[in-house]
């Protein structure tokens, strides 16, 4: 309610703002201040400047190329000690030639950090990031990271630029697929688990390696969901949503953060010493260091917040990044600005000293070529028991959406089955996007996976879904005219028992740059759905996608509905074992799939308005679209198995007054045929707030496997971290009031309590 408890506030304010939980790792790092301090002593300005350099490798670009040719530039700095970081630059043999350069030909042989966006999986595709979400899954999600970490390590990596934690609203928004979805408590949990992930215990053994918390701040909110977009958001969605996952990200002592390429109420990201300085490094107490996104402290230039690169590299200076990665603005303009007083060396020290920091953290100085063994490299890139680990986490990451009649799992044999859509035979898309050190056509695809069982498959392609093969820096042309399969799909749907449908995105149509207006199937998919559908209803629609589609018609009309996403290396095995029932599936969604894009940002923990309801008797005036429900197609935290569940016995203990404790707990039943396993979601709604309180909010979750006829109680504990906020002046606040509390296996739970606390 609104009578805040002030001395509550404060001691929450203290406990959540000098970081309570986990320390940094680089907390610690005071075993190598006197190294570092003695190292920084012998480094010219200039040379100091150049570890807050950070150039691409010449061979792979992830971003704009300037025109003019840099490479001759580039290998003088490297030379001269000038750059004191590399990115895409990966295998043992490019990382050995330039970490040779560093350490072999400059004056003071500092070694380089090598940092590559290892984003789901090096050359082992784990599932996208979206769809690892989806499993709800924090152990699985932390083991497909080791994963990567591993590879890539073993590849001369020693740096990701992963995760992003960058929560997202916005399907149209193409980099979604790269984060954990819409809500901040699931997306904390996530960030946590894939740092510890890539990080582990041990930063300087050669199985791990530096993570980075991306995009700060709200790069996830970019207007009408077009990529880079200004983002304009309010202190609350900005204090509540947005920075959670990266307090938790410095909380679990994550080495690095990136910056990000938008505009945040009116200022850019990279220059935002609110957000750097205040927030990261002054409240949350970070020690790390924070790299610009590429060329970002040159963007803004782009967007009106400085005239000159001068200005830039004050600007995002004084703001607080310290690395500049691509734009040559640092290494160029610094020098001259100390030099003439426009800027304090101090900032510089302060930078320099957070960057080889993390470089006597991963034993770079003890031994620059640690990473650099081939015959590692050769016996972990692409292990078998990789491709056990991304299978796993695959078959996890499927969320069925839709089965009716249980038309799946299928039976193993006798059945004939027609298998249709050009993603079923695709080996590349399943692959998803950012996937850089992957083979081209690596993936399982779902002909491949079905082949293991017996049942007779016949495939059909329907229609050609793209015009020309997929490029990373090239958008992706879809098939919009040939229709000259169609005939052969319908053809052997006639003639099977069952339809599997893999419908759904190519792999490159998400990612970076990858916005689109329409959430359709793209292409002729629909139509050839429908088609289909026309000769032979009994159709599985295997989705297969980086984002959010809007499949109004299909969720009414086709029985049986599987969200596959992107799914990495093994996908069309996992595909496979979950059709088969090998696998029963426990996904749940992490974000909302909405009716109609027109519905877009759509997200369960929304507020109130003021006229929520309908009047009834047709009265138009209350919040709502004329021509579509305000509900999603299917919500977040949604998924169904091949079993049933059942939530009974639902209590509420509220002992707060006395120990700042509530308890819940709920008994969960598999009443079906099968073993399974729920993914227990529970919401809370504070009534009434003095910042107000969206209408459900995700507050804890348990994943249980029941067989058939079993129970199981569960608890969840609700304490102040659970009840409270932050207010618009980013305090914590725990206000006195009454609150609703739901149990059940979705954001729609219906199960619904109430207790009070004072
Ligand atoms: C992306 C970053 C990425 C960087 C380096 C940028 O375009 O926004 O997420 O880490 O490129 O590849």
């Amino acid at each position: 309610m609104r009578n805040l408890n002030v001395a509550l506030i404060v001691i929450l304010f203290v406990y959540v703002l000098t970081g309570c939980s986990n320390k940094s790792k680089l907390d610690d790092a005071s075993e190598y201040d006197d190294k570092v301090a003695t190292l920084m002593k012998k480094m010219t300005l200039r040379e100091k400047i150049g570890q807050m350099n950070q150039y691409s490798s010449f061979m792979n670009a992830t971003g704009p190329v300037s025109k003019d040719d840099y490479t001759k530039k580039k290998y003088d700095h490297l030379k001269e000690g000038l750059v004191g970081s590399m990115l895409n630059v990966r295998g043992v043999d490019q990382v050995l030639r330039f970490q040779k350069i560093a350490v072999e030909e400059t004056r003071l042989g500092i070694p380089l950090i090598f940092g590559f966006d290892v984003i789901h999986g090096y050359r082992t595709q784990s599932p996208i990031p979206l769809a690892e979400a989806a499993s709800w899954d924090l152990e699985a999600i932390k083991k497909s990271a080791q994963v990567a970490a591993t590879e890539a390590a073993a590849a001369g990596i020693n740096w990701t630029f992963a995760p992003m934690v960058d929560i997202a609203r916005d399907a149209r928004w193409g980099r979604i697929m790269e984060g954990a979805g819409e809500d901040t408590y699931l997306g904390s949990l996530i960030a946590k688990a894939r740092i510890e992930g890539f990080q582990g215990d041990d930063l300087s053994a050669t199985n791990t390696i530096a993570a980075c918390a991306k995009h700060f701040a709200a790069y996830g909110f970019a207007e009408a969901g077009r990529d880079y977009n200004t983002v304009d958001i309010g202190a609350s969605t900005l204090y509540n949503i947005v920075l959670p996952p990266f307090k938790s990200a410095v909380d679990v002592g994550v080495c690095t953060f990136m910056n990000s390429f938008n505009v945040l109420n009116g200022v850019p990201a990279t220059g935002n010493a609110f957000l750097q300085r205040d927030i990261l490094k002054g409240k949350w107490g970070f020690k790390g260091y924070v790299v610009s996104d590429w060329e970002s402290i040159k963007e803004m230039l782009a967007h009106g917040f400085v005239q000159d690169k001068q200005t830039a590299a004050i600007a995002a200076l004084q703001a607080g990044c310290d690395m500049d990665m691509e734009a040559q603005i640092y290494i160029d303009k610094l020098e001259d600005l100390v030099k003439a007083g426009k800027v304090d060396e101090a900032l510089i020290d302060d930078a320099v000293k957070r960057i080889l920091t993390l470089k006597y953290e991963l034993g770079l100085f003890d031994n620059p070529y640690k990473y650099c063994d081939a015959n590692r490299e050769k016996e972990l890139i692409g292990a078998k028991v990789h491709h056990n680990a991304v299978l796993d986490m695959a078959k996890k990451s499927i969320v069925l959406l839709k089965n009716e009649n249980n038309l799946l799992p299928l039976k193993k044999k006798g059945l004939k089955i027609a298998l249709i859509g050009d993603l079923a035979d695709d080996k590349y898309s399943p692959l998803g996007s950012w996937r850089l050190a992957s083979d081209d056509e690596e993936a399982v695809s779902v002909v491949e996976g079905l082949k293991v069982y017996d049942n007779t498959v016949k495939f059909a392609q329907g229609v050609r879904l793209m015009d020309e093969e997929p490029e990373f820096f090239k958008e992706t042309k879809i098939n919009l005219t040939d229709r000259s399969g169609i005939a052969k799909a319908k053809n052997i749907a006639k003639k099977s028992d069952v339809v599997l449908m893999v419908l759904g995105e190519p792999g490159f149509l998400t990612g970076e740059g990858r916005s689109r207006t329409s959430l359709n199937l793209p292409g002729l998919q629909e139509e050839l759905l429908k088609e289909v559908y026309g000769v032979n209803k009994n159709i599985v629609l295997i989705l297969m996608n980086g984002r959010p589609l809007t499949i109004p018609w299909a969720a009414e009309n086709v029985p049986a509905i599987l969200e596959t996403w992107h799914l990495g290396s093994q996908s069309g095995n996992a595909i496979a074992q979950v059709l088969y029932g090998d696998y029963n599936p426990s996904g749940k969604l992490p974000i909302s799939f909405p009716r109609s894009v027109g519905q877009v940002p759509i997200y369960y923990n929304h507020y109130s308005t003021g006229r929520p309801t309908s009047p009834g008797n047709d009265v138009v005036f209350w919040s709502h679209y004329i021509d579509e429900s305000n509900k999603p197609l299917y919500p977040f935290g949604y998924g169904l198995s091949y079993t049933t569940f059942e939530y009974k016995d639902f209590k509420v203990t509220n002992t707060y007054d006395t120990d700042k404790k509530v308890n819940v707990t709920v008994t969960i039943t598999n009443t079906g045929e099968l073993k399974g396993k729920e993914v227990a979601q529970l919401y809370i709604r504070d009534l009434a707030g003095s910042v107000v309180r969206p209408v459900k909010e995700l507050k804890g979750f348990e994943m249980i496997e029941l067989n058939p006829g079993e129970s199981k109680t569960i608890s969840f504990l609700l304490t102040d971290k659970e009840l409270g906020f932050y207010d618009n002046d980013y305090n914590y606040v725990v206000e006195p009031g009454e609150f609703n509390v739901w149990v059940g296996g979705s954001s729609d739970a219906k199960l619904m309590k109430s207790f009070k606390i004072k």
